[in-house]
Parts: structure tokens; C-alpha cells; sequence
């Protein structure tokens, strides 16, 4: 690369929030490349900001008739306070019944909710209005409604969305003020109206930054928040709640969900013999081996020292063992002394084994671990107590 292009990529790539790693930028793009807890917890911030938005909306918005009651005479006042009281009860509806699921699809509908409660309110109290001859203060005072796009725009800040979401709210907002100025073209002030627009660009334009930044600490955080310091793999408490998430999607669609539970072998001896660093490189050697061969939709976590759980969804009993074989043949790792790593593998799945919660799945493949260990190690058990693993898949006839 040409060096002046070089040292511009380096100074643009500067700019970019530092929190984040190179790995996690295209993240602050698209939402279709956020982990499944990155999803759930913006879905819940959303939302949880949409109910905030809401209630100052619910709030404020009545309040306002108070100085419509000085400015516009009688009808047109009390058209004004009935549209802002069904705005104030709209927002309050939101505020009410809608609660924060996790689900995204349930965020975007809240957004769009509250965004249209306004936006009709600003088309209402525009038509009750420009119906309206205004003396020229009650005219002055009625400009303060046409500041309404610019209140939403700049509140979209409040959300932590990615660039793609950011575009398509505020392109509808741009396209709504367009056609506001097209509808009301005649009578427009052009120099001012083409003013207006331009700020609202600038603000969509600043509105984009902070929700990107806000997006960008929360992936920071909750990647520390969910990550194993040592193996980079999900940790124990988010695991479990991806294994809770995963259990539900494979409960909806009456799916497969299989899990299995790792222990490494004798992995005390490689601490004591070669030092605890050498213990700790043969574990994050061991996670990223399975890391690269696992399926894109596997999901690894640490459970406990060297304890691991691989979580895999719309796998069946056969398909979990095959993949099972297919990882311990090609090999887990290598100790320090050059010989093979192995584990005892518990498998469990939710059809084969007719489980009822994710705790029971997690029990009988921990269950059957402890077997796979008391069997000989360097086995996968997965298979009821007393019955032999299938001749295909079985390493030893039985465990
Ligand atoms: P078994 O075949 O019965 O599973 O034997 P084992 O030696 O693997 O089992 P045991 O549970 O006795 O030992 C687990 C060891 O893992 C003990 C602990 O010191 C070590 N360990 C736990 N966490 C870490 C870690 O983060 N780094 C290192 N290096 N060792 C760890
Ligand atoms: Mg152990
Ligand atoms: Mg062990």
C-alpha cells in the first residue's frame, strides 16, 4: 500500500472508538453480525429508552396547552389540547404495555410506536393550524410545532443502534420533512425551509455518531461483561444464559438442542509437572482448536477451570455424537510432553433424552461426563446409565 494511504487509513482508523477490537468495528454497521446476549441487552436498552422517552412525552405534551390557551382563541385551542391529550395518552399506552422481552423485532415496533405517535400529532396539529388565520405572535408561537422532526431526530441519539438502523429512521424522517415541504410548497418560505432541512441533515448526521458510540461502549462492555479473561470463549453466567436462550428457540420450534460436557484429562499433572503458565497456554490452545471446527452456530463456554460446555442447537443425538467424533479424532491439543489431550465427554440432547429444562439437560450431560471419566477417560459418553454407545460412534462399547 502507498505509504500516504497507509498513514490516512492508520489516521481515519484512529478515529474509530478505541474500545472496541478491529474484529468488532463491523459490528457498529450491521446488526446481523451481534452475538445473540449483544441482541438481547440492546433489545432491553431499547426499550427500557423508548418507555423513558415516553414517559416525558406522556408528561410534557399536555402541558403545552397552557400556552396554547394564551396564543389561539377557542376552537382551535381545544382542537390543539384534544390532539395533545390523545398524544400524551398514546405515549402513556407505550409506557404501560409495552415491557422489555429481549426480542429485537419487539424493540424496532417500540421505536417505530413512538415515533409515529408525534409524527401523527405533528401532521394534525399542522392541518388544525395552517386552517387557521393567526395574528402574529399566535403565528410566532406556532412555529414552535415545526421544531418537532428536529426534537426526534436529535432523540433518536438516546438509542444505541448501528449505522444501517440509524439510516433507515432518519432517512424516514428526512423523507416525512420532504414531504411536509412538498405538500406545502406554495406557501413555503424556501430559503428558510431549505435552512431548516440542512440542520436536520447536520443533526441525523451527529444523532448517527452517538448512537454509534453509545453502541460501541456496549459492545465493549458486554464482552467483558460475558467473556472468559483467559480463553476469550463466553463464561459461566453468560453461558448459561445463552443455554436458556438456545433451550427456548429449540422449545418454540420443537427443535434439537444438544450439549456437551467437556472435562480435560488429567490436567492437574500438566500444573504440577510443567507450571500453572503451561496449564494455561494447553487451555487457550484447546479452546481456540475447537473454536476454528466447531459450527459458526456451536456456541463454546467455560464452565469451570477446565471444564467446558459446547452448546449446539438443531443438532440431533446422532449429528452431536458424529461431531463429537469427528473433533476428539482430529485431536483436542497436545500436552506440554508432546502426547495427546483428551477429555471425558457427556453428551446429552433434548429430544433423544426427553429433558424438561435446560438445568436437566446440563445435569445429565455433566451426569454422563462423570460416567465417561469412571469409564477409563478419553471417552464420550451418551447413552442412559447401563446402555452401550452405538458400534458407529462408540470409541470403547461402552462407558
Ligand atoms: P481428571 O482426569 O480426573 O479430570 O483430572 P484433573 O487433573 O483434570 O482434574 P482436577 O479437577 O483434579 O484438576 C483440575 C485442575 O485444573 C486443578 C486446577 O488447578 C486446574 N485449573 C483450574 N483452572 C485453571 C486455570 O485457569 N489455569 C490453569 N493452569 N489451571 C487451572
Ligand atoms: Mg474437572
Ligand atoms: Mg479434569
Amino acid at each position: 500500500m502507498p505509504k500516504p494511504f497507509d498513514l490516512l487509513i492508520r489516521r481515519l482508523a484512529s478515529l474509530l472508538p478505541n474500545e472496541l477490537k478491529a474484529v468488532e468495528f463491523p459490528q457498529l454497521l450491521l446488526p446481523n453480525r451481534h452475538s445473540l446476549l449483544l441482541s438481547q441487552r440492546r433489545a432491553t436498552m431499547i426499550v427500557n429508552r423508548v418507555r423513558l422517552f415516553a414517559f416525558l412525552f406522556a408528561l410534557l405534551t399536555p402541558l403545552w396547552s397552557v400556552i396554547d390557551l394564551i396564543v389561539f382563541d377557542y376552537p382551535l385551542w381545544s382542537s390543539l389540547a384534544v390532539s395533545r391529550l390523545l398524544a400524551s395518552m398514546a405515549f402513556a399506552s407505550l409506557l404501560v404495555f409495552y415491557r422489555p422481552n429481549g426480542n429485537l423485532l419487539d424493540a424496532y415496533r417500540a421505536i417505530a410506536i413512538l415515533f409515529f405517535i408525534p409524527t401523527v400529532f405533528y401532521v394534525v396539529s399542522h392541518t388544525l393550524i395552517t386552517g387557521h388565520q393567526l395574528e402574529p405572535f399566535s403565528a410566532a408561537v406556532a412555529t414552535g410545532y415545526a421544531f418537532l422532526p428536529f426534537v426526534l431526530m436529535a432523540g433518536l441519539a438516546i438509542f444505541p443502534l448501528t449505522l444501517a438502523e440509524n439510516l433507515v429512521l432518519a432517512s424516514t424522517l428526512l423523507l416525512a420533512q420532504g414531504l411536509a415541504g412538498f405538500l406545502n410548497w406554495p406557501v413555503l418560505n424556501w430559503p428558510s425551509y431549505a435552512g431548516g432541512y440542512w440542520l436536520l441533515v447536520l443533526i441525523a448526521g451527529v444523532t448517527a455518531l452517538a448512537c454509534m458510540s453509545q453502541l460501541a461502549f456496549m459492545i465493549a462492555l458486554v464482552r467483558q461483561a460475558i467473556r472468559d479473561p483467559l480463553t476469550g470463549i463466553l463464561s459461566r453466567g453468560s453461558g448459561t444464559e445463552i443455554l436458556h436462550l438456545l433451550w427456548s428457540n429449540a422449545e418454540q420450534n420443537n427443535g434439537c438442542l444438544a450439549l456437551a460436557f467437556f472435562d480435560i484429562d488429567h490436567f492437574k499433572a500438566i500444573n504440577d509437572t510443567y507450571g500453572h503458565e503451561a496449564g494455561d497456554r494447553v487451555l487457550q490452545a484447546f479452546t481456540n482448536n475447537l473454536q476454528t471446527r466447531m459450527r459458526g452456530s456451536d456456541t463454546l463456554l467455560r464452565w469451570g477451570g477446565e471444564e467446558f460446555l459446547l452448546v449446539m442447537p438443531n443438532t440431533d443425538m446422532n449429528q452431536a455424537r458424529r461431531a463429537l467424533q469427528r473433533l476428539t479424532e482430529s485431536g483436542l491439543g497436545v500436552r506440554p510432553d508432546g502426547t495427546r489431550l483428551t477429555a471425558s465427554i457427556g453428551l446429552s440432547e433434548r429430544c433423544a433424552d426427553r429433558v424438561a429444562s435446560p438445568t436437566a439437560l446440563l445435569e445429565l450431560a455433566d451426569h454422563r461426563m462423570y460416567r465417561a471419566k469412571t469409564g477409563g477417560r478419553d471417552q464420550i459418553c451418551s447413552t442412559p446409565d447401563g446402555q452401550p454407545e452405538p458400534e458407529s460412534c462408540a470409541q470403547r462399547a461402552y462407558c
